[in-house]
């Protein structure tokens, strides 16, 4: 079988390269315009007789049209992601969010390929009614708020998926994800745990943003993957979207604390206003919870690991890097 997927020199994609070279006899084509994935995260795929990288634009359809027809599933993972992208390059996030997606639904629907579709609890947007499930309202800010654009293309990615499964019964599973986190995750684009981890272990202030009440729920890499594996190949999740999450929020001011504790840092932690890290009209979901329980029905299980031994990961990989260097 021959599994294609874009994004797979990201952080959840290359986690999910491994799984499918560990746990399938797969060959694996991956996608990748290494915009914010790094080279190192399959450095130690490329040589595999099994793996394929291919530098390219999810946003060039030939070249998702031939990858698309020589696959047997896809998991279409490419995006512009983070906070701080999405603000910075509103055009071109979008573009790649928008484009991108309806080129390997377009090309997946000519044979009736199975894809994966990555999406995200951002699509909640700024409602506080937590847990959120999957058949919730959303409420979004206003189009002028550039953060909610990636919210609103992941909505419309989602809307392709499922008008694609009923018009033309591609089997499609979405994904929305709930603060992916785990080794190779970068904190360059806005991502909380590795920015506070490289922070701590520099002795630096942890840089939390706003009051730090707000919660978010953190699930680990590795249980992401898993669920995003049987999903696809789960046909009563095909037409459905479906929430990939630990329901156990934290606050981010008790991240920080934790954090700077697990790495017996000397760091304090300081509060920087929204209106200073981005900009005025910058807006902050309060909260932040994965209702699992289509996710539980569906596969039999939903993510558990701990943030402790989440964070263990990751301060661990960081720590093997700093020895290394
Ligand atoms: P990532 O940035 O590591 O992965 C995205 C990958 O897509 C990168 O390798 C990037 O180089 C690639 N890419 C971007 N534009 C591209 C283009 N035009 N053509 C080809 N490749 C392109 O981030 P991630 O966290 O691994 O995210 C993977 C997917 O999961 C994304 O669709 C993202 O929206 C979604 N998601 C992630 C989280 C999370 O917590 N990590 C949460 C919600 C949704």
């Amino acid at each position: 079988m021959q599994t294609l997927v874009t994004g797979g020199g990201g952080f959840i994609g290359s986690h999910l390269a491994d799984f499918l070279l560990d746990e399938t006899g797969d060959s694996i084509l991956l996608l990748d315009d290494f915009s914010t994935g790094q080279r190192d995260n399959v450095a130690h795929l490329v040589d595999q007789d099994r793996v394929e990288l291919i530098e390219g634009d999810v946003t060039d359809d030939e070249t998702v049209t031939e990858l698309v027809t020589h696959s047997d599933r896809v998991f279409h993972l490419a995006a512009a992601v983070g906070v701080q992208r999405i603000v910075d390059q509103p055009l071109q996030s979008m573009r790649t969010n928008l484009v991108g997606t309806e080129n390997v639904l377009d090309a997946a629907a000519e044979d009736g390929t199975p894809v994966f579709l990555a999406s995200s609890s951002e699509l909640y947007g700024k409602s506080e009614d937590v847990p959120f499930a999957e058949s919730d309202d959303r409420i979004l800010g206003p189009t002028s708020a550039l953060r909610w654009s990636y919210a609103s293309a992941k909505a419309i990615d989602e809307s392709l998926a499922l008008a694609y499964h009923r018009d033309r019964d591609l089997p499609v599973a979405v994904g929305r994800y709930f603060n992916i986190v785990g080794p190779r995750q970068t904190g360059q684009y806005g991502m909380v745990i590795p920015t506070f981890v490289e922070q701590a272990l520099d002795d630096k202030p942890l840089t939390v943003y706003g009051d730090g009440t707000q919660t978010r729920s953190f699930t680990h890499v590795a249980d992401a993957v898993e669920a995003t594996y049987e999903l696809l190949t789960t046909p009563a999740a095909h037409g459905e979207v479906v929430n990939i999450g630990a329901p156990e929020p934290t606050t981010i001011n008790a991240l920080a604390e934790r954090v700077v504790e697990l790495t017996n840092s000397n760091s304090e932690i300081t509060h920087v206003p929204y209106e200073e890290a981005y900009d005025e009209d910058f807006e902050e979901p309060q909260q932040r919870e994965p209702d699992v329980s289509k996710l539980e029905a569906t596969l039999g299980w939903h993510p558990s690991t701990d943030l402790d031994r989440i964070l263990e990961d990751i301060i661990d990989e960081r720590t093997e890097a700093v020895v290394a260097e």
